[in-house]
């Protein structure tokens, strides 16, 4: 069975260099450039994170009025002097700025918005439902429902209290990276936009992020497709409160929906471009439904909590370490309510913590 902690997960990046890339030279990330031109005017800027995802991916889409700003980061004083760096060699201005578009609100991709908006003046564009969600983390009451409604979500699920107390601070850490909050406009699914001088159409791609965006360009067949699919790891699909419990439903059928573009180059919000765009959609499907044949399988031997199948699932690598942990437990209870809702196991009557158990137990089963 595969263990391994979503979305921060540590499978080494392969080292093969893309055809597609032009290698520069600012010192970077794991023996990385931190910017590599690719085609198209498309300057990748490796911006370091403080996790074991290493680097997010910004994209600077050149045009003739200037640059369009990609998902910019996460607000640490590294990723702001990664940013000071590349601009200074690239030979960008603040000023030259002048639209920053965000694939989805989490705080690797979101943090930085607001910095570069008050020095370029540039509108922030994301989805109204991404925008929900960062309001709700980090607007007015700086997420202190969202802490307390994770933490009781987890707790109903079999937690132990003391595991819970933990992501608490864990929570409150991000609040600072995503400062100062950007002033905002919505762009929707299915609006085209223009950036590098070639026309995006917008798609819904939820299920990793509720309200998360991908832009496709027909004339080149490219797709800019924040975290929804990446090469070599496997995107977070996570169950939150106040948001949709179909998570992992609604990024499978995103993933369906998504494999029939004809994509040639991908570029995503982590890792490096790629281009076996609709195969790895495929393979990403794949792994959902093995996991959640093996958390039946699980069952089956022995019912528990949703914090049971997360410690079978993901085991020692995740204790300890409050940041895997919420991902881990996430993504279980995503995988749990996706086989409850398709009635595949149920709730144990008996137990006081929510308890599953497969439903109509057959032999062909075992
Ligand atoms: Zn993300």
């Amino acid at each position: 069975m595969g263990r391994h902690v979503p979305s921060a997960c540590l499978n080494a990046a392969t080292s093969r260099r893309s055809e597609h890339g032009r290698i520069l030279n600012v010192s970077g990330i794991a023996g990385r450039p931190a910017a590599t031109e690719r085609p198209g005017g498309i300057l990748q800027v490796r911006v370091p994170l403080p996790f074991s995802l290493k680097w997010v991916n910004s994209y600077l889409l050149r045009d003739e009025r200037g640059y369009a700003l990609i998902d910019p980061g996460l607000h640490t004083a590294e990723a702001v002097a990664a940013w000071e760096a590349v601009m200074a060699e690239h030979a960008v201005d603040f000023g030259d700025i002048h639209t920053i578009l965000l694939t989805h609100q989490h705080p690797d991709h979101y943090g930085l918005a607001g910095w570069f908006q008050q020095r370029s003046g540039a509108p922030v564009y994301l989805s109204a439902e991404s925008h929900a969600y960062a309001q709700r983390l980090w607007g007015r009451d700086k997420g202190s429902a969202f802490a307390a409604d994770l933490t009781a979500l987890y707790a109903l699920h079999g937690m132990p209290p003391e595991v819970a107390a933990e992501l608490r601070p864990h929570l409150d850490g991000f609040v600072a990276k995503v400062e100062p909050q950007p002033e905002v406009r919505f762009i929707e699914a299915g609006e085209t936009v223009r950036l590098a001088g070639l026309d995006w159409r917008t798609i819904d791609a939820p299920g990793h992020a509720g309200g998360q965006l991908c832009f496709y360009a027909p004339e080149k067949r490219w797709m800019i497709c924040g975290d929804q699919v990446l090469p070599t790891i496997t995107p977070n699909v996570s169950v939150v409160p106040g948001e949709d419990d179909r998570q992992l439903e609604r990024f499978l059928t995103s993933l369906r929906e998504l494999a029939a573009y004809e994509v040639e180059l991908a570029f995503p919000g982590h890792r490096e471009p790629f281009e076996r765009f609709a195969e790895r959609a495929e393979e990403l499907a794949a792994h959902h439904e093995r996991r959640l044949e093996d958390i039946v399988q699980m069952l089956l031997e022995t019912p528990g909590s949703a914090y049971s199948l997360c410690m079978r699932l993901f085991g020692e690598r995740i204790a300890g370490d409050a940041h895997h942990m919420r991902f881990a437990m996430s993504e279980t209870l995503a995988h749990v309510f996706y086989l409850e809702q398709r009635e595949r196991i149920g709730r144990s009557p008996q137990e006081k913590e929510i308890t599953y158990i497969v439903k109509g137990k057959r032999d062909e089963n075992r």
